[in-house]
This record gives structure tokens, sequence and C-alpha cells, in this order.
């Protein structure tokens, strides 16, 4: 039978609630991940996992099991803007590709063999505050029940219907954004360098691709939704017409096969400040801020976070805090490990993102095109 009562109960079973969920079962601690989807399950983001997952993948012993799913090295940059000239540096890490599908699931199983019971596929429906503790209301296949526990982690992602059920404060921020994601076959690709993460711009969005494993190539954009409002295979196909290095490495038949390709989007994703706690609940990951993308290294930030959220729970219990203590700890640590690249990346986005921005810094480039990997180191943990 089920049990019904834990230590730690996480929200989300993507890379921060995988990552916590790992840690805490190594560290003694009861927890339980709920995952609302069935893995694999692919979502929006350019798979490109960078220096730091390594590290996390490594500390965990996952390293071999990881290199196993044969993900593609990438181990050079190229920007390559709406100007005549493109400008690549090389990385200072080697960085890997890999589809979200097969990345998700290695972690979660992870999770479940250090000793985390996982309920899946089960939405967790509301959170409340039980005394010292909470009770965690959810539903499966089965129908709802409750789950009692001393700590709530939050990893469900870039936002929630959970953000309205807690009452978060702001409850709903929109954006003017929204991502895409296509999966491709690399020959869609003419010369395309394997080991090359390159990033397109235009007016309305930037773009990355790179290679990932299975013979598949990734390219996934951030837009902004305009008056024209194009749809995500006319974007492509609009990136085409105005990017002139994009339109050199693209197949003729690119845009006629993307037509039968699936589009896994979002709209509204809120790159701005959040609450790191809300009612005694941990926000990690993507539920704590999502960085922007372009400059970002969102899957590495949302795994350290979910060491540190463990972190945190740990020294909590050997130091006997408070609950109040221990989220005030968690917060302060969360702020010295990401603030500074959350700000490089936002300034980042915001210059690619504008027009004037694109033109300075494609004439900044050109006379010193060593800041660019200087750019990359600020915004890599
Ligand atoms: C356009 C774009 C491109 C990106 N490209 C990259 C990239 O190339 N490299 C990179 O490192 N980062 C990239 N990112 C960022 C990266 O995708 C995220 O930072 C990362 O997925 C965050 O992980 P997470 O675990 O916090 O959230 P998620 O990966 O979103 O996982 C949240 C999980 O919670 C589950 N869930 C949701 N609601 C509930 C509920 N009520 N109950 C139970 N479970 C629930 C979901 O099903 C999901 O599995 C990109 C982001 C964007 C927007």
């Amino acid at each position: 039978m089920q049990r019904n009562d834990y230590d730690v109960v996480i929200a989300g079973g993507g890379p921060a609630g995988s990552i916590a969920g790992t840690y805490l079962s190594r560290m003694g601690f009861s927890v339980c991940i709920i995952e609302k989807k069935e893995f694999p399950r692919e979502v929006l983001c350019g798979e490109f996992l960078s220096r730091e997952v390594l590290d996390i993948l490594t500390d965990i012993g996952l390293r071999e099991q990881f290199l196993h799913l044969k993900p593609n090295p990438i181990s050079s940059f190229r920007f390559c803007p709406d100007y005549p000239r493109t400008f690549s540096a090389p990385l200072t890490f080697i960085g890997y590709g890999l589809k979200r599908g097969a990345f998700d699931l290695l972690l979660l199983h992870a999770a479940q063999q250090a000793g985390a019971a996982v309920i899946q596929p089960a939405a967790v429906e509301g959170i409340v505050r039980i005394g010292q503790g909470f009770q965690v209301n959810v539903t499966d296949g089965t129908g709802a029940k409750s789950i009692r526990c001393t700590h709530v982690i939050a990893a469900y992602g870039k936002f929630n219907v959970l953000d309205k059920t807690i009452r978060r404060d702001p409850p709903h921020r929109v954006s003017s954004l929204n991502g895409i994601k296509f999966h491709v076959p690399k020959h869609l690709f003419v010369d395309y360098p394997e080991n090359e993460i390159q990033i397109f711009t235009t007016d309305a969005l930037y773009c990355g691709v790179n290679v990932v494993n299975e013979g598949t190539a990734t390219v996934c954009f951030l837009e902004k939704r305009s008056r024209e409002d194009l749809r995500p295979r006319e974007r492509l196909a609009d990136l085409i017409r105005t990017n002139r290095h994009f339109r050199k490495i693209v197949h003729p038949d690119f845009a006629a096969a993307i037509e039968s390709f699936p589009i896994y989007g979002t709209s509204n994703i809120y790159f701005g400040k959040k609450s790191l706690v809300e009612n005694g609940i941990m926000m990690i990951g993507d539920s704590a801020q999502v960085i922007a993308p372009l400059s970002g290294d969102g899957i590495g930030m949302a795994m350290q976070c979910g060491k540190l959220a463990a972190e945190s729970i740990d020294e909590g219990r050997r130091k006997n805090y408070r609950s109040e203590e221990l989220l005030v700890r968690y917060s302060q640590q969360w702020h010295s490990a990401f603030r500074r690249r959350l700000w490089t990346a936002g300034i980042i986005q915001s210059i690619f993102m504008s027009k004037n921005g694109r033109r300075i810094s494609n004439t900044i480039l050109s006379s010193f095109p060593k800041i660019l990997s200087s750019i990359i180191e600020h915004t890599r943990g």
C-alpha cells in the first residue's frame, strides 16, 4: 500500500525536482515526487546541456549512463545576426545536445533509484499548510488523495495553475514572448558543423539550432508576439527569408518538410522576478525564476537549484532551524548563486531582441570579437 506521509513532497519531476529528490533521498529523507506527465515526454527547450549539468551528473554518479544515451558533443558557439557577418567562439567546456525526453527520464529514474517514491502521472492540485507541515492534494488515474509532509518543494516549471491555488504573489504574470521547438532530421541542414550551437536573430525572434541524439537537430526559438502573428512554421519560413545565414544552412526541402513535424510550444514566458518562498513552499528551477535562454543555461540552473534546496533542508535538520530560518537561508543562498547570471542573461536577451541593440552589438563584436567568449562565461555557473 502507498504511504501517505513523507519528509518532503516535490511537485514536478523535471530536472529541478528529480535532482532535489535524488540528493534528499541520499541524505536519508523520505521523499515523494509527483509528476503530472507520463515520461518520456518532450518539453519546450533548446536541448543544449552546459557545463554544470555534467558537473552534477558526475557528482551523483550518472555520467556514464548519460554518455550511454549518445548525446552530441558541442564545443563551439556561433552567433548569426541578420547582418553580413557571423561571430564564433570556442566553448571553454564540452556541452551536449540531448532530447529532453531521454534526459528527464534518466534523472527521474536516478531519483527513484536513490529511494524517492514517484507518483506519475498525477497532478498536485493544492497545497495546504497544516500546523508545522503541509497537506498536498493530488489526483491521479485512481482519484484524489492527500499526502502529509514536513516540507514542500515546488518544481512545477515556468508557470502553473498552482501559482493561483497557493495564492502566489503576483499570481500570474504574462509577457509577449512565445517559445517554440521542432525536432528536425539533421539532413535538413546542409554542411552544418555538428559540434556547434548556432543562434540566429531577426527583429521578431532568436532561434537556436544544435544537433542532438538520434540523427536529429533541435530548432528552438523565442518570438515576440506581434501584429502579423505568424504561426510557428511561417515564422521559420520568415527566418529563411530574413536571415541569410539561416537560409544558407537549410536544405531546399526544409520549409515543406517541417509541415509534418510536431510543435512543442509555450506562450507568455515570463522572465521577471518571482517569489522564492510562498506560504512556506520552496520554489526551485523555473518555478523560482526563468533564465533568458539565449545566454543562460536553464537546465543546469534548475539542477543546481534542486541540489541547493536539498542542502538547505539538510542543513536545517543538522542545525535544528525553525522552518522560517531554513527558508531565509535558502533564499540567501539562491541569490548568491544565481543573481548575477540572471541579470547578465536578461540584459543580453533585451539587447538581442531589439533592433538597435543588435546593430550596436554587431559593431562592438566586429571590433572586439573576443567579447563573445566573456559573455558566454558570465552566464554560466
Ligand atoms: C525557448 C526556451 C529554450 C530553452 N533552451 C534551453 C537550453 O537549450 N538549455 C537549457 O539548459 N535550458 C533551456 N531552457 C530552459 C529550460 O528548459 C528550463 O530552465 C528547465 O526545463 C527548468 O527545469 P524545471 O525542472 O524547473 O522545470 P520543467 O522542466 O518545466 O519541469 C517541470 C515538471 O513539473 C511537472 N508539473 C507541472 N505541473 C505539475 C503539477 N501540478 N503536478 C505535478 N507535476 C507538475 C511538468 O509536467 C514537468 O515535468 C530553455 C527555455 C526556453 C523558454
